[in-house]
């Protein structure tokens, strides 16, 4: 037999997942052996559903999660697209790049797929590639709904492979201009940014993750939400799931026939222990307020990006739970080796996963003047071990006024 599998705690400090909060852990770990339609778990799953309309900020009855990850939660969200749908998706980065291939293989024919089983391109698909390092602007988008008048439109919130801000209002107000159905890609963006979907009201659909913004354990539950507008089409036209089907997967949150109601109906064996830690998870966001969040997020990102720049690093993202950059020059194509140090010693960063291959180093839940002066120290150690030229004196010292300020 093997030994029990013991895994280390590591400081997360990548893209996601996130370090877990001891909160959402315990909750986990104290939930009760219960079965999936006993009261109190029903009960947490729709207080769950509650929070969650008011962490995506919005009246959509059809908002509630998909167990699983961020792209389960997409697959959900792409459920609605049928073969020979017509599409168009930007892409600018690894997981709008993967977001960008699961669309086509919802909107394949069958011939389509024979054609090329695991990277299908169908005609009706058009792919807007922006480079990496460059955000998604309403002129890309404008731009190409006009050409093409798609009934879909796809986009990445915030593309995590590249750590750039796209333009959702350039997004929305295309689409609208354009009679499109919007789908945002939110994995990154719900729970650090401030922002209400209803105020992009042609963005119909929106889907994000268990592990980033929300900081719940990962491959608990991806919090989805679908407009009236695309239940409708489901309605009238189906698809080819079950257990991803909005209308029927919302059903065991307490949403059936388009309303709140107090039985939820099965719809598949949830996890009393998912619920319980995911619940916290939202609790926790709630009480530290999303703008207070959001506000905490730029502040730190400022100091990271800060001391990143002062060890010589060029930096090439806008977000502002992750800093995506590349080493000095005469560090230049060290990068995995830098990761691959840094990781080796429970310090959690991350290349980009397609090229061109930059350091990603991110703050999910280390929101604290001592949690980013331990995130720099690593960093600043791991750079000169690899020779890199800068006074560690000096990005400390520097850092520390800069949190000093607040
Ligand atoms: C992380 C991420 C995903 C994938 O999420 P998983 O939980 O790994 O499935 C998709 N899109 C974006 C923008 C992401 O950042």
């Amino acid at each position: 037999m093997y030994p029990q599998l013991e895994i280390p705690n590591t400081l997360a400090a990548g893209p996601g997942p996130g370090n877990t909060d001891p909160r959402v852990l315990e909750s986990f770990a104290r939930a009760g052996v219960a079965d999936h339609m006993q009261a109190d778990v029903t009960r947490g799953m729709m207080e769950s559903k509650l929070m969650l309309r008011e962490v995506f900020g919005t009246r959509n009855i059809h908002t509630f999660a998909v167990g699983g990850t961020g792209f389960s939660g997409l697959d959900c969200a792409f459920a609605p697209i049928l073969p020979g749908d017509p599409v168009v998706v930007f892409v600018n980065g690894t997981f709008s790049g993967i977001d960008d291939l699961a669309i086509r293989m919802k909107a394949s024919t069958p011939a389509d797929l024979a054609a090329d089983p695991m990277n299908p391109k169908p005609d009706n698909v058009i792919t807007i590639n922006v480079p990496h390092g460059q955000s998604v602007t309403g002129e890309i988008v404008e731009a190409a709904l006009a050409e093409h008048k798609p009934m879909w439109a796809f986009m990445a919130h915030w593309e995590t492979g590249s750590g750039r801000i796209n333009d959702l209002q350039g997004f929305n107000d295309a689409c609208a201009n354009h009679d499109a159905m919007g789908i945002v890609d939110a994995v990154s963006s719900l729970g650090i940014s401030d922002f209400n979907i209803d105020d992009y009201p042609a963005v119909t659909t929106w889907a994000s993750c268990p592990q980033k913004g929300i900081l719940a354990l990962p491959l608990t539950y991806a919090p989805v939400s679908f407009n009236d507008r695309v239940i409708d089409l489901l309605k009238k036209r189906g698809c080819y799931t079950y257990v991803h089907n909005p209308i029927l997967e919302a059903r065991h949150w307490g949403i059936i026939d388009g309303k709140d109601v107090d039985t939820p109906a099965y719809h598949r064996t949830h996890s009393g222990y998912a619920v319980a830690s995911f619940h916290e998870a939202l609790r926790l966001l709630l009480q530290h307020g999303r703008a207070q969040k959001a506000a905490d997020y730029a502040f730190f990102e400022t100091g990271l990006r800060q001391a990143i720049e002062a060890m010589g690093c060029e930096v090439t993202s806008n977000m502002t739970s992750l800093v995506v950059c590349n080493l000095p020059g005469a560090l230049a194509g060290r990068e995995k080796e830098l990761v691959g140090a840094c990781r080796a010693e429970g310090f959690g960063i991350w290349p980009t996963l397609s090229e061109p291959v930059q350091v990603r180093v991110g703050i999910l839940n280390q929101l604290t003047d001592a949690a980013l002066t331990d995130i720099v120290g690593r960093l600043a150690d791991a750079m000169l071990k690899m020779g890199a030229e800068f006074s560690r004196e000096n990005i400390m010292a520097g850092l520390a006024d800069y949190l000093a300020s607040r």
